[in-house]
């Protein structure tokens, strides 16, 4: 039986840059002391207050289906949570609770891309972003963010490309590449969305993780409210992954599309989930202070570390759980160096071919394991790349 484009097409086949990492999970599988500095995920698991808050949720009857949108109290967290961070006024009609923050981005492209528009992403990009957009029957363009502008995405670059598309995805603090998106960029892709009439779907998962500057949400920008989608999760501030739970957060009639999309796809997140979720964020800065508080440090480690030698360059990591290494000075690419670091001393990192061609020559380094490891594979990667420029 013949299966539909849309659905045979999300990913295209072929190489995808993934390979280190199947690589090193099968090693690993195998019985391999592997070290993985590979995908996003803590290397704590969720805070037991948090399961504590599950478990009597559900003890407690919340096992039955839970209010399609989201329960009243978690929309209003969040509303509130997004109010106080970007000054926009938000209630809870702003806001669905979806199951993770890549379903609201499979969300947002559903509302506001009909099959055939083009949706514009930028490279260096989340490996979701091309297959989610085509998962909607769109059309993904990347425009990319070169090493040179800090991984920043050009106003310009992005007006090249606007005209006649339907929307803008940006991710800030960025995964890839721990670059957060300055004032000036956000004002200048502002910009072309207003000019060219594009929806902005700001994916702003690791707005917790930022090591310099602020988090500003493109939202609060001028005449942005009622054009910009916003990403959210409580995956990265809350570590909590594997409990499935997010929003989007827009303007209330599209929020009530979604709300029927909702009901005819997921329909919503478990109840106890929900409670935990409100739990969390009512537990406040603190508790995401705690969270994102070993990113802070490694990537204090990772500048102390890198300041030592001069073949292994860093984009600026302002934010996220990551960094981005420039090992261009070695002569290898991205995917050849990262296979034979993991060939050699068994240390798994993502190729920066792995997430477009803009981070070509580079890895990405999730700083995701504890202190002292982290400090170690660190310093053999670098030996490495030393070895191997010489
Ligand atoms: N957006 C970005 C940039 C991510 O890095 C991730 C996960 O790694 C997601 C969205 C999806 O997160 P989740 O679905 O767990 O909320």
């Amino acid at each position: 039986m013949k299966l539909s484009h849309r659905i045979t097409h999300i990913t295209p086949g072929g190489s995808d840059g993934w390979e280190v990492f199947y690589k090193a999970r099968a090693l690993k599988a195998a019985g391999h002391d592997i070290t993985e500095l590979t995908i996003g995920e803590h290397d704590i698991r969720t805070h037991p207050s948090i399961l504590d808050a599950m478990h009597a949720s559900a003890k407690g009857g919340h096992t039955g289906y839970a209010a399609v949108p989201g329960t009243p109290d978690l929309r209003a967290a969040a509303a509130s949570r997004i109010q106080a961070r970007t000054g926009v006024p938000t209630t809870a009609k702003n806001v669905l609770i979806t199951p993770g923050g890549q379903a609201a981005l499979f969300a947002a492209h559903v509302a506001v891309c009909n099959g055939g528009d083009t949706a514009l992403y930028v490279d260096p990009y989340y490996a979701t972003y091309p297959g989610t957009i085509r998962g909607v029957g769109a059309v993904p363009l990347a425009i990319p963010a070169r090493p040179e502008t800090g991984f920043q995405p050009r106003a310009g670059d992005i007006a090249q490309y606007a005209s006649g598309a339907t929307s803008l995805l940006i991710n800030t603090p960025n995964n890839p590449t721990g670059a957060v998106y300055s004032d000036t960029t956000l004002a200048g892709i502002a910009d072309v969305c207003r000019t060219h009439d594009l929806w902005l779907i700001s994916d702003e998962v690791y707005d917790t993780q930022i090591w310099d500057g602020t988090h500003l949400s493109p939202r609060a920008l001028p005449d942005m409210a009622d054009r910009t989608l916003v990403i959210g999760s409580m995956s990265k501030s809350h570590a909590m992954t594997g409990s499935r739970v997010g929003w989007v957060c827009g303007p209330e009639d599209v929020i009530d599309h979604l709300i029927n999309l909702a009901t005819h796809t997921t329909y919503g997140v478990p109840g106890y989930i929900q409670d935990a979720a409100l739990f969390a964020l009512n537990e406040g800065r603190p508790l995401e202070d705690e969270i994102s508080a070993p990113f802070a440090r490694r990537r204090m480690i990772t500048e102390t570390l890198l300041a030592t030698q001069n073949i292994v360059k860093a984009s600026p990591t302002h934010g996220a759980m990551y960094a981005m290494l420039d090992i261009r000075a070695t002569g290898l690419s991205g995917e050849a160096f990262a296979n034979q670091l993991l060939d050699t001393h068994q240390i798994a990192t993502m190729p920066g071919e792995s997430f477009g061609i803009a981070a070509a020559g580079h890895i990405r380094v999730a700083m995701t394991i504890d202190d002292a490891r982290y400090t170690t594979s660190l310093q053999t990667l670098l030996d490495f790349a030393k070895d191997t420029a010489a």
